[in-house]
This record gives C-alpha cells, structure tokens and sequence, in this order.
C-alpha cells in the first residue's frame, strides 16, 4: 500500500482568496448591476512590449524550419538568455556572475519553493509575518515546519513585520539555518535598507545562514537606499541565493520565465561537518526533475535586454508605478496610513479605528465596490491591513481612489 506524505496534511487550505472571491460572488447576486473594480490582484493586466512578442515570433518561425528547429534545451536555460542576465541584471552593478551561476526557470514561485529540497529535513527556517506564503507553505510540504496550532507553525522562526519596526524584522534570536527574505516586499510594499541587508549578509554569515533573497519586484525600485541585487553587498556571494522574474518585470506571469543566482561560494553541510556548495546541487536538481523553459519564452526574455526592451517594458512599470503613487497619495490625502506603493506594486494600507482587515474589506466592497486583500491572509502581524495592487487600469485606478474619498469610515 502506497503511503502519503503525511507533512501535505500539515498544510493550512488557501482561505485567503476563496472566501474573498466568495465575498464577492454573494455581492454580485445581491447588486447585479455593481460595477465592481479589483485592487486585490497581484497579476499584471498590460499586453507583453512589442519588441517580446516580435522576438517571440521570430522564434516560432524558426521553430517551423528543419535548419533552426529545436528540441530539449539546456535545463539550467540557453547560454544566450543567461549571458544577457548577466550583462544587464549584473554587470552594469558592478556584480560580476558566472552564467553558470543563473539557472532559468518557469518562475519565482517555483524556484522558492523548490529550493528547499536541497536542504535537510531539521533545517530550521525563518519568515517574516506577513510572508509571502510559497515560502512557508513549501517548508511545511518538506517536513520542516510541524503542526500548526492555531495557524502558528511550532518550528517555524517568525520575524514579526510591521510599522513598528519600520517593516525591518529583527533577527532572529533562536537557531536558524535558512532565512527569506524579499525586497521588494509582497505584501507590505516597503524594502529594506542597504544597511540593514548588510547586516542581514553579517549575520547569516556569523550564524552559518543561507539567504533567500526574492527580489521578484525589483523592478518597480526607485529608492536609492536599497540594492537591486543582493549582491551589491560584500560577502553575499557566500551565503545569499537571489531569486528573480520576469513576471512583474516583462508582464510574463502567462508567459512563464524568471531565474535564481546560485553562485559558487554558497555552501551547506552534511551532518559530519563536509561543506557542499549549492550551486552543482541545484544544477543536478533541476536537470532531474526540470525540463527548462520553452526557446520561444527565452527568446522573448532575451529581448527585454534590448534597448527598445529596456524602454518598453520600463513604460509599463512607470504606469504601474503611477498607479501606485495615485493610490497611495489620494488615500493620505483622506487621512490614511498607508505604507510600501514606492518600490513595489503594492500598497499597505492600515485600516481605521483599529479596524480589523475582514471588516476593512468589507466596507470597501459594500460602500465602494472595491475588491482589496485582507493583510491577516499573508500572517498575524498582518492583522489591522490591507493590501492594495496599482495593476488595475489608470482609470479604474482613479475611480476607485474617487470612491474611497466618499466612504464614511
Ligand atoms: N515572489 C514573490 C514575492 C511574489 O509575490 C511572486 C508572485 O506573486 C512570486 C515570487 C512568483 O513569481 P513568478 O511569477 O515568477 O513565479
């Protein structure tokens, strides 16, 4: 008889967005005609730039040929996608990385949640609350985390995140073997100093750490006082694996493609104390259980490295980015706290009146039709928040911003 994996039933079920879209359903059968504008999601809506799709389509045309066809890739991604990360993401940093240090992939999520196979099963981890839950939820599937009691894993190491601490968690100050960190952050918006990642790079190295650095919404930074890749930071070759994607960078969140930097220096240990490094690990990793990302999606990929590429996809951050700022300032304007909507899409919001973030919710969706995402479904410190998208049309946008300003709170 086959037997489960019985660390799948440790898993909490994926409330969050259920009872939102059922919030939403009831709404719509009881005001049919409700015309109803979503702030909650974390998809982008503008079409892929022309120049991605043109390269796109010179790719199926080569496709079609017996002298350009292609069959299996490279699982770790063509050499020319991984040379032109590492000549536009790295180089213009100053950072220099191996191609053979950047593994493409199908996405982010992917890359964060399989990484932790690679290490054992006592590791223990450390996120911050709130979190983006891949990290979390991949842990608890690989046996790391325990049961949860009342939604709180017993082994898991929580970095409360919140206004208080200016959304910098503290270090941890148990035992931890592995901690995730993003920045840009989903959900609060906010990022984390240069100077506090520096610290973060010390102390994973005094502790005998791995970092794991999601800096999907890179992109969308304009601060100067934060990095753009983990390794601006000395001594983050040695304990940091930074994750990336073109997902909210290109508008590839149908298209698929994004990719983790392993480089050589970071190393892990067997019981008895041998150091390995992760990076041959990962590689053997993924050229087991990955098949790499189609030639077409990577020929795409490889164009927003181009100048028009460079120009037209950054025209869509700014739109998003204008989204963000309309948001964030017309609800300061109405005497609302408001946090993150600078370097990221995302907009913190802090309910009024000591508010919980169902009840916010609900008064957004019952006085102004909006549709938001309660903070509590990203953690407990997310309790009293909500998180708001700048990925809605401009004029949605303004609207919603419009219909808030008449909300009696
Ligand atoms: N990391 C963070 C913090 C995210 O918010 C997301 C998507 O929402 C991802 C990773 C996933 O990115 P991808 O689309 O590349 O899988």
């Amino acid at each position: 008889m086959a037997n489960i994996n019985e660390n799948h039933l440790n898993l909490k079920g994926t409330y969050l967005f259920v009872r939102i879209a059922e919030k939403v359903k009831d709404y719509q059968k009881a005001h049919p005609d409700a015309d109803i504008i979503r702030l909650g999601i974390g998809d982008v809506t503008l079409p892929l730039a022309p120049v991605i799709v043109d390269a796109m389509t010179k790719a199926v045309q080569e496709m079609g040929k017996a002298e350009t066809f292609r069959g299996y890739g490279p699982e770790q991604g063509y050499d020319f996608l991984r040379q032109a990360i590492v000549d536009g993401d790295y180089k213009p940093l100053g950072i220099n990385i191996a191609m053979d240090e950047v593994f493409i992939s199908d996405g982010a999520k992917s890359d964060v949640a399989n990484i932790q196979e690679l290490f054992s099963e006592d590791n223990v981890i450390a996120i911050t609350d709130p979190v983006y839950p891949v990290y979390l939820d991949s842990n608890v599937m690989g046996g790391r985390t325990g049961e949860s009691v009342d939604g709180i894993f017993p082994k898991v190491v929580y970095l409360p995140t919140s206004a208080e601490n200016n959304f910098s968690p503290e270090f941890p100050s148990e035992r931890v073997d592995i901690v995730y960190l993003c920045s840009p952050n989903n959900p609060t918006g906010t990022v984390l100093s240069r100077a506090r990642l520096a610290e973060w790079i010390k102390w994973c190295k005094d502790n005998d750490a791995v970092l794991m650095f999601d800096s999907a919404y890179e992109a969308f930074i304009s601060t100067e006082d934060t990095v753009h890749s983990i390794y601006e930071i000395e001594g983050a070759r040695e304990v940091a694996i930074e994750f990336r994607s073109f997902s909210k960078t290109a508008g590839f969140t149908g298209t698929r493609c994004a990719y983790a930097v392993i480089p050589k220096e970071v190393t892990a240990k067997t019981k008895s104390g041998e150091r390995h490094p992760l990076n041959p690990m990962w590689n053997r990793r993924q050229a087991t259980k990955f098949n790499g990302v189609p030639y077409i999606v990577q020929r795409g990929a490889e164009a927003v490295y181009t100048k028009e590429g460079r120009e037209q996809t950054r025209a869509n951050i700014a739109y998003y980015k204008e989204n963000a700022r309309i948001i964030k300032e017309g609800l300061e304007a109405l005497g609302l706290t408001v946090y993150g909507g600078v370097d990221a899409p995302y907009i913190w919001v802090k309910a009024p009146n000591n508010m919980n973030s169902w009840d916010f919710f609900d008064i957004l969706l019952e006085q102004a039709q909006i549709v938001s995402t309660p903070g509590s479904g990203f953690g407990p410190h997310g309790e009293g928040y909500l998180r708001m998208t700048s990925f809605g049309t401009r004029e949605n946008t303004i609207r919603a911003v419009e219909r808030i300003k008449n909300i009696k709170f």
